[in-house]
């Protein structure tokens, strides 16, 4: 039983080499192992919507009253949308110029179905925003429509009558902590559902191995650069040139909790300490942080919707599926969604994967490629979650002209 101890991304790396060993050494004996990795998709899948669901309505009810959502709740959204859409746009230059997956040529380019059908004008994108039909939506998982609506329930949840807008917060609130406690169970299976999952794809590319671990590799270091760059320029010149205040300053203030979001790779469980380290030693007031904090925990996540995106580019190049600039547009705009819609639990960016993928009709079986990188590339995204809701605290709370311990003077 100790093998449970180890910590959840050794037991996923061992998994992963016992997988590619089984794989390509037994590859007989994979019929009887596949379908745990179908199993554990599944159960992914199973949980995208009412944790998505549930997860904005309780971000967007955590604005307060409504009242709150006056200057400083315009404010806070046009921060979380431009930094999410600049660390999204940082990622696909990336992706783009090292091509990290191309050359692995999975060989399944005539396979990959549904691509035309699923990507339209730019017009229809927006369109199937709105859904006709909110269950249907649902029932067939589209997940675009529901964040739209969820966003528009959870926004006038905040509108009715204190009486109503308690218990339904209350409710939603209660069902994302349980959808939370699901999604986290299921996660524990990761290790479980890659052997499943890597043991499969290695059997059906056997004669491409050396490449595609070189490619994960490359991968690996495109995500790694392009988090690097969002978080140690972009991210500081918004808090220099907008919030006239020092990004390094601050960064040496939320060293604690920025630790915790690597090794935890959780928004939420590092959301006390985030708050305590803004108040604490940045000098934010309780008003800004305790309203740009929480609803950042949930929907500001620019290292995941980064992450989203170079994913689904890096799967596409190795099915050899060359993406038009609408389609790569539609990446964008999901992985904004996805991020937006991704819990903050440790790789919950991994589920929403899933809704990317489908969005432009490729395969959900290209996760597997990345399963064995992802919950190291978690820790460092979390991170760079945790620091952009941070640097949107500071940058907020100064242009409210509060003094706060690292303004410009
Ligand atoms: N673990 C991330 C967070 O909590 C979400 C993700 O998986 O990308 O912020």
């Amino acid at each position: 039983m100790k093998i449970l101890k180890i910590k959840l991304h050794w037991q996923i790396l061992i998994a992963f080499i016992l997988a590619v060993l089984f794989g390509y050494f037994i590859p007989d004996g994979v019929k009887y192992v596949s379908w745990i990795g179908e199993i554990f998709l599944r159960a992914l899948k199973m949980v995208i919507i009412p944790l998505v669901f549930s997860s904005i309505i309780s971000g967007v009810t955590s604005m307060g009253d409504g009242k709150n959502l006056g200057r400083l709740g315009v404010k806070t959204m046009f921060y979380y949308l431009g930094t999410s859409t600049l660390a999204i746009l940082t990622g696909l230059t990336m992706v783009n110029l090292i091509k990290p997956g191309v050359g692995i040529d999975l060989g399944f380019s005539k396979t990959v179905e549904g691509l035309t059908e699923n990507t339209g004008s730019v017009q229809d994108i927006f369109f199937r925003l709105i859904p006709e039909n909110i269950i249907d939506s649902m029932a067939r998982g589209e997940i675009l429509p529901v964040i739209f609506f969820a966003i528009l329930l959870g926004f006038f949840i905040t509108k009715t009558a204190t009486k109503y807008r308690e218990t339904l917060t209350n409710f939603f609130n209660a069902f994302f902590e349980v959808m939370m406690k699901v999604t986290l169970f299921i996660i524990k299976f990761t290790p479980l559902g890659i052997f499943g999952i890597v043991a499969t794809e290695v059997k059906r590319n056997s004669g491409e191995l050396a490449s595609i671990a070189g490619s994960l590799a490359i991968y690996s270091l495109t995500v790694v650069a392009a988090l690097l760059i969002h978080a140690l320029v972009t991210l500081p010149v918004i808090v220099r040139f907008i919030g006239k205040a020092k990004p390094y300053e601050h960064l040496k203030n939320m060293a604690a909790p920025l630790l915790t979001a690597f090794s935890t790779s959780s928004s939420s469980a590092t959301l006390p300490l985030t708050m305590e380290a803004l108040e604490n030693n940045s000098g934010v007031s309780n008003k800004v942080s305790s309203f740009t904090l929480p609803l950042g925990a949930t929907i500001n996540m620019d290292g995941t919707a980064l992450y989203e995106c170079v994913a689904a580019m890096f799967i596409a190049q190795a099915y050899g599926v060359e993406l038009t600039f609408i389609q790569q547009m539609l990446i964008v705009v999901t992985a904004l969604l996805a991020s937006i819609g991704a819990a903050g639990i440790p790789m919950a960016g991994l589920v929403m994967m899933t809704v990317v993928l489908t969005a432009v009709g490729l395969p959900l079986e290209g996760i597997g490629l990345v399963l064995a990188v992802d919950r190291i590339l978690d820790m460092l995204r979390t991170a760079v979650n945790v620091w952009s809701d941070s640097c949107g605290a500071v940058t907020i709370a100064r242009t409210e002209n509060e003094e706060t311990s690292v303004a410009v003077n």
